[in-house]
């Protein structure tokens, strides 16, 4: 469903899919709705929901995947019309991180962020009542099951919120551990660049380029969830380290900017930022502003940027062009031919802060 322009709304139905895709379905076929707002029974309105269930009869689909969030109502209506699973793109995101959190950190802020999600979708009463019956979380049975439903999802939301309370306590102390391992490299006067941007814009392949290191590259979305910390070098010799962090997507479900909290406070605690962007993609500008948005979370602690424009060589000219008219600090790179990678350390090696000189000015 949109009320916008077609065309983002045709580009954030491409990324749908590629997100679903990356969750390991099949996408079979996609249609698009444009109404004032969204149906609030069925999100797409009858005729619409009549048309796709159609298609999933033909296409033998086993699920539907909304590119917005529903209300819980109006996933019981479509699901009801169309007679598969229906999901929105929140819980779809939501079960990505859920499959490439890789360290205890990660695994428990996603977590946390699927109860978050979760919570208010529990039914409460008021609501089409005797479709409760058949809910996913535990409702009595329907009509006349008042006390019990209610009761049954009283407890449900109780054992929620207390385990959301336990994860926020592990969550915290691994934190303290990770915080810890980064005072002790900024000790070691280590200057940090950290690596951000649009997921798939080719982080992992530049990080790979600037240190040399296998890590992994996938085309897939999310291929990086924990911030992976690698050590590279300036032409001038000095050390510094280069943390890749998590890609970006759009509309990015609130639940986990609290889940990114670790790769944002990777990013705000760096000396410099590479912002890579994907020039072969048609309308980078809007991924650039998807991200800046996030990173304004970290409410003026932004370190100095520089965009990275990547994948030269499959890019259209004139994006770049258009790219580098744009922004104030930029670089057109592409990981696969190299081209543009010694120019990026070498404006890297001059962005650094210098500690000699910062000395110097201490010294009275
Ligand atoms: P990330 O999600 O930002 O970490 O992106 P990856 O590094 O995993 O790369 C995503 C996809 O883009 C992979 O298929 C890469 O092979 C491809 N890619 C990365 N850099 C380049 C490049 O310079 N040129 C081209 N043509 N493709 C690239």
């Amino acid at each position: 469903w949109t009320s916008g322009n077609t065309a983002e709304a045709e580009n954030s139905i491409r990324e749908l899919a590629a997100l679903a895709e990356t969750a390991g379905s099949q996408v079979l076929d996609g249609v698009l709705q444009r109404r004032s707002s969204p149906d609030p029974g069925t999100y797409l309105g009858r005729g619409k929901a009549e048309e796709l269930r159609a298609i999933v009869e033909a296409t033998g689909a086993d699920t539907v995947v909304c590119d917005g969030e529903l209300s819980p109502s109006q996933r019981r209506g479509l699901e009801d019309m169309v007679k598969v699973k229906v999901i929105d793109r929140t819980a779809l995101i939501l079960d990505i991180f859920a499959q490439h959190a890789k360290s205890k950190e990660g695994k428990a802020q996603v977590e946390l962020a699927q109860y978050e999600y979760l919570l208010p979708r529990l039914r409460g009463w008021g609501e089409s009542m005797s479709r409760q019956a058949g809910g996913q979380v535990g409702a009595g049975n329907g009509m006349g099951s008042r006390g019990p439903g209610e009761t049954k999802i009283e407890l449900d939301r109780r054992r929620i919120r207390a385990k959301m309370a336990k994860l926020r306590r592990e969550i915290a102390a691994m934190k303290t551990s990770r915080v810890t391992m980064r005072d002790s490299r900024r000790r070691n006067a280590v200057p940090a660049v950290a690596i951000a941007g649009y997921t798939n814009a080719g982080k992992s392949s530049l990080l790979n380029r600037l240190t040399g290191a296998g890590v992994l590259v996938e085309n897939a979305l999310f291929a990086t969830l924990d911030p992976t910390i690698r050590r590279a070098s300036t032409p001038d010799g000095r050390e510094f380290t280069l943390a890749d962090t998590v890609g970006f997507v759009r509309s990015l479900p609130t639940q986990l900017v609290e889940a990114f909290r670790s790769t944002l406070e990777e990013v705000a605690d760096s000396d410099l930022l590479l912002h890579v962007v994907d020039g072969s993609h048609p309308d980078p500008e809007s991924q650039i502003s998807a991200v800046r948005s996030v990173l304004a979370e970290l409410r003026g602690d932004v370190p100095k940027e520089i965009v990275v424009v990547n994948k030269s060589d499959a890019a259209d000219p004139e994006v770049l062009n258009r790219l580098v008219l744009r922004e104030p600090q930029v670089i057109v790179v592409s990981a696969h031919t190299g081209e543009g990678i010694d120019k990026l350390l070498d404006l890297i090696q001059d962005e650094l802060p210098r500690p000699d000189v910062e000395i110097d000015v201490l010294v009275p």
